[in-house]
């Protein structure tokens, strides 16, 4: 395509192209959970929560999750009614964890309404935790409305469909634009959902298969000969790295102490193992001040990793028996109930850690005491 012109411009243009995208849909649509069986009315509750769950993770990843929340709570009633932390723990591995809070208090606006979603994008976008991009894909497939969701896969879409020369972190009005001239006035959603679909399996980062893909007559960047080129690359920043230590205070009934982290920040309301801030500098010598309680600590061999999105983590990990009752603000968690606590993945595999190496408990140097 053209560049701006042609997205802009050539009505005729669009409507063909939006033609032959509905048309592979029909045959080549994936059959997704949450999606309405063709011809039946989209159940927005389904809609906003899948849109929810697959922010910044596969269709596949996604679907247990979306499984598990909608037989737990089949309703935005009933997800309103459920304790926060039974829905941070159900969302535990999907990542940002105000993501989780933002999911309950927006299931609690829309009861507070009477279980009824706002149709239009403005209204959508005042809820808690919906973006531009989610109430774009609420509007669009749950109330057929004239708009233009841009996702990840979209964007490469439509960078690949102008062959833009920069960036999409540099493109993205230029993006937004193109995607609102391609929306079509009737079967918008159908038409965002048949572009989630080809970013997915056909526009793929690497490799497209541009021989099954209906935007091939008007793709430059198929034409450039050389598809994989878009969208072009921005330069990498390299990761900051940060240490810390966690500390594994653990009872002869295989019960540890844990506590719960600040409602706001990185991770909030996650719980974790007791330890001290991460740091550029690491945990350094006052990492002991950070021990839940006085014990014989040692320091258990290896670290574990975890790369975020800003930044790369290494955490130490110190384990000691320890009989005595919970400090302030720290509680016991049984070893078998990990998966149900409500742990981030990065202390999920710290506990894991832990675990492993204070089965040797009679190994290893005794750090602190
Ligand atoms: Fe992507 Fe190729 Fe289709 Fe262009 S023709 S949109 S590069 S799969």
């Amino acid at each position: 395509m053209d560049r701006h012109l042609s997205l802009t411009g050539l009505e005729e243009k669009r409507d063909a192209l939006v033609a032959r995208t509905l048309r592979w849909w029909v045959r080549a649509r994936r059959s997704l959970a949450w999606r309405a069986a063709p011809g039946t009315a989209p159940d927005p509750y389904r809609v906003w929560l899948s849109e929810v769950l697959l922010q910044q993770t596969t269709a596949q990843a996604a679907a247990p999750y979306f499984q598990a929340f909608v037989e737990a709570w089949p309703t935005v009633e009933d997800l309103a009614a459920a304790p926060l932390e039974a829905v941070i723990s159900a969302f535990a591995g999907l990542g940002y964890y105000s993501r989780a809070r933002n999911l309950h208090a927006c299931a609690r606006a829309i009861s507070a309404r009477g279980g009824r979603f706002p149709t239009d994008e403005a209204s959508l976008r005042a809820l808690p935790g919906v973006g531009a991009y989610t109430a774009a894909a609420i509007a669009a497939i749950a109330f057929d409305r004239q708009a233009a969701p841009v996702d990840g896969n979209i964007a490469r879409i439509l960078a690949r469909l102008m062959a833009l020369e920069t960036p999409i972190a540099a493109s993205r009005s230029t993006i937004a634009g193109a995607a609102r001239s391609l929306a079509p006035p009737a079967r918008a959603g159908d038409f965002a959902q048949a572009l989630m679909d080809i970013g997915a399996t056909v526009c793929r980062p690497q490799k497209p298969d541009c021989g099954s893909c209906p935007l091939k007559p008007d793709c430059a960047a198929f034409r450039s000969g050389a598809p994989e080129a878009f969208p072009r690359k921005a330069a990498a920043r390299p990761r900051p790295r940060r240490a810390g230590a966690v500390f594994f205070a653990h009872r002869g009934d295989g019960a540890f102490l844990a506590r719960r982290r600040p409602p706001k920040g990185l991770l909030a309301s996650t719980v974790e193992l007791p330890g001290t801030a991460w740091t550029g500098d690491g945990p350094g010598a006052a990492f002991a001040d950070a021990a839940p309680v006085a014990a014989r600590w040692r320091r258990l061999p290896g670290a574990v990793e975890q790369v975020f999105t800003h930044f790369s983590l290494s955490l130490s990990v110190y384990a000691a028996p320890y009989e005595g009752g919970a400090p302030d603000r720290h509680f016991w968690v049984m070893r078998e109930a990990v998966g149900e606590a409500g742990f981030s993945n990065v202390m999920r595999k710290a506990v894991a850690h832990a675990i492993r190496g204070a089965a040797f408990r009679h190994g290893g140097d005794v750090i602190v005491s």
